[in-house]
C-alpha cells in the first residue's frame, strides 16, 4: 500500500479484499471538470429519456443484487440480508425517481401585464460525501434524485468502503449513462471531499457522516453560498409506554439498535421505558438481546456483524469501560475482526456518555421515564434529533408525543426509519434539508421565474 492507495480490509476476518487508488485533488478537479462538460449535454437530454436511462440503470442494478450485496458484506462487514436489502434500495430509489424528470413541474404565477413562469434549473455538478456505515443507500439517496433533475454527480466514497460505490459506477455505464455523468473518486475526506466541498464548480455538497465534520462542510459551503445538505448524527429514542404491546417493542428493540452493528445514524440508542412497566420490559428485553445471532455476515442467519475497523472498535469499547452498568449482553465470535457484543446498559447514570452521545456500535441505555412529558422531555435532550419510536396503544398519545419530539424521523409501534418516497432527515444538529421523498427533488435545482409582458 502506497499514500496513494489503500488496503480495503473485511472487518469479519481482518484480511485485505482490494487495495484501491485514492485520488488527490489534481484527480479531483480533472473529475470536476469533467463532470462539468457532461453536464451541458445531459442537462438537455429530453425528460423522457433521462427518466429512462435511470430506468435501465435500476434494472442492472437489479441483476446485480446479489453480486453487489455480497460485495458490500465482505467489504463492510453487513449481514447478507442488509445487504441484499440495501443493495435493493439503490434500484428501488432509481425506479422511484426515474418517473422525476418528467414531473419536474415548473408553476404558472398570476400577475398583472403578462404571465409569469417558473422552471426547476438543475445545479451542475453535485459532490456526494458518503460515509461507511451504509454506502449504498445513502450514496443512492443523493445521486438518483440530482441526475434525475439533470445534475451530474462526483461522489467520494468513504475510504473505508469504497467497493460498491465503484461498482455502481460501472453498472451505470453498463445501464448507458453517458460518461462522467456519474463518476465515483475513491479519496481522503481531508482531500477530495475538502476539495469537492472547496471548488467553485461544485454547486451542492450532500454530505453524511459525523456532526463534527458536517460543520466543517456547512462552513466551506458558507464561504460560497453552495447548496448543502446535511445528515449528521443521531442518538434516538425509543419510546415504550406501559400500555404497549411490551412483548413486541422488546422483540424489536435489539434489531433498532444492533442492526448494522449499532452503526446506523436512525440506531435507538436509548430505550425509554415508562417506570410502571421498566422491570417487565428488561425481562422481556434480555432473551432477545442475548439470542441476537452475532455470526460471519455472510450466513443468512447473521442479524449483525463486526464493526468496521480497529479504531470503530477502540471507540466504541471506551464506552463500556470494566465497571460500566451492564445488565446483559449478548455473544460475539473471538476474532479475528472487529467483534463487539450486543449490549445493554441499566439503569445507568442519564448524564453517563453512553446515554448523552453517539456511540455507532451495539450499545443501548435503557433509562426509565414518568409519564408523557418525563418521556418527552428525555427524548429532547441533547443536540441531535434524526429519529425515534413511541410504542402505545393509545392514538391520541402516540400523536401528542410524536408531536412533542423534536425528530425528523417517527414511526409507532414500529422502529423502521426509511421508505424511499417519504422524506429523511434531521432536526437540531441531526442535519439539513431532506432527502428521499417527492421534495428532496427541488433541492437539487434552483427556481428561475420568467416574466413575459402581453401588453402592447
Ligand atoms: P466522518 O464524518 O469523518 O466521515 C464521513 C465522510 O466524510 C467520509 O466520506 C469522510 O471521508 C468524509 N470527510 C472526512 N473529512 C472531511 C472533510 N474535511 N471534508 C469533506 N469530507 C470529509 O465520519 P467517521 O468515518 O470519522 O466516523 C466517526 C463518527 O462519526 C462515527 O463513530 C459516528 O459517530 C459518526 N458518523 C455518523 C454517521 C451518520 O450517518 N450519522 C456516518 C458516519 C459516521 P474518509 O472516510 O475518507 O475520512
Amino acid at each position: 500500500m502506497s499514500s496513494t492507495s489503500f488496503d480495503v480490509v473485511n472487518p469479519a476476518t481482518e484480511e485485505v479484499v482490494s487495495t484501491v487508488s485514492l485520488a488527490g485533488v489534481e484527480e479531483t478537479d480533472a473529475a470536476v471538470a469533467r463532470a462539468r462538460k457532461a453536464f451541458e449535454s445531459w442537462r438537455h437530454v429530453a425528460p423522457a429519456d433521462r427518466g429512462a436511462m435511470l430506468r435501465r440503470f435500476a434494472e442492472v442494478v437489479d441483476a446485480h443484487v446479489e453480486e453487489l450485496a455480497r460485495l458490500e458484506v465482505r467489504n463492510s462487514g453487513h449481514t447478507i440480508g442488509n445487504a441484499r436489502w440495501e443493495a435493493g434500495n439503490v434500484r428501488d430509489v432509481l425506479t422511484y425517481y426515474s418517473a422525476a424528470p418528467e414531473r419536474l413541474f415548473g408553476r404558472q404565477i398570476p400577475v398583472a401585464g403578462g404571465v409569469d413562469i417558473t422552471f426547476h434549473e438543475p445545479l451542475g455538478v453535485v459532490g456526494v460525501i458518503v460515509p461507511w456505515n451504509f454506502p449504498m443507500p445513502i450514496a443512492g439517496w443523493a445521486f438518483a434524485p440530482a441526475l434525475a433533475a439533470g445534475n451530474t454527480v462526483v461522489l467520494k466514497p468513504a475510504e473505508l468502503t469504497p467497493l460498491t460505490a465503484l461498482r455502481l459506477a460501472e453498472l451505470a455505464l453498463e445501464a448507458g449513462l453517458p460518461e462522467d455523468v456519474f463518476t465515483v473518486l475513491p479519496g481522503k475526506g481531508s482531500v477530495v471531499g475538502q476539495r469537492l466541498v472547496d471548488h467553485p464548480d461544485v454547486r451542492k455538497i450532500v454530505f453524511t457522516g459525523s456532526t463534527a465534520v458536517g460543520k466543517g462542510v456547512m462552513g466551506g459551503c458558507a464561504d460560497r453560498v453552495k447548496r448543502v445538505t446535511l445528515e449528521l448524527g443521531g442518538k434516538s429514542a425509543n419510546v415504550v409506554f406501559a400500555d404497549a404491546d411490551l412483548e413486541k417493542a422488546a422483540a424489536s428493540a435489539p434489531g433498532a439498535v444492533f442492526d448494522n452493528a449499532g452503526q446506523d445514524c436512525c440506531a435507538r440508542s436509548r430505550i425509554l421505558v415508562q417506570r410502571s412497566a421498566y422491570d417487565r420490559f428488561l425481562e422481556l428485553l434480555e432473551p432477545a438481546v442475548t439470542g441476537f445471532r452475532v455470526e460471519d455476515p455472510s450466513l443468512d442467519t447473521a442479524q449483525m456483524g463486526p464493526l468496521i475497523s480497529r479504531g470503530q472498535w477502540d471507540r466504541v469499547a471506551a464506552y463500556v469501560p470494566d465497571d460500566a452498568p451492564v445488565a446483559f449482553r449478548g455473544t460475539a465470535p473471538d476474532g479475528p475482526g472487529f467483534w463487539f457484543p450486543p449490549t445493554v446498559l441499566a439503569p445507568v447514570d442519564p448524564q453517563a456518555p453512553a446515554v448523552t452521545e453517539e456511540i455507532f456500535g451495539p450499545v443501548v441505555a435503557v433509562v426509565p421515564f414518568e409519564d408523557e412529558d418525563d418521556a418527552v422531555r428525555i427524548a429532547n435532550e441533547g443536540e441531535y434529533g434524526l429519529s425515534g419510536s413511541i410504542w402505545t396503544r393509545d392514538l391520541g398519545r402516540a400523536l401528542r408525543v410524536s408531536r412533542g419530539i423534536e425528530a425528523g424521523n417517527l414511526s409507532v409501534n414500529s422502529n423502521s426509519s426509511v421508505r424511499y418516497s417519504t422524506p429523511f432527515g434531521g432536526f437540531k444538529q441531526s442535519g439539513l434539508g431532506r432527502e428521499l421523498g417527492p421534495d428532496a427533488l427541488h433541492s437539487f435545482t434552483d427556481e428561475k421565474n420568467v416574466f413575459i409582458a402581453t401588453e402592447e
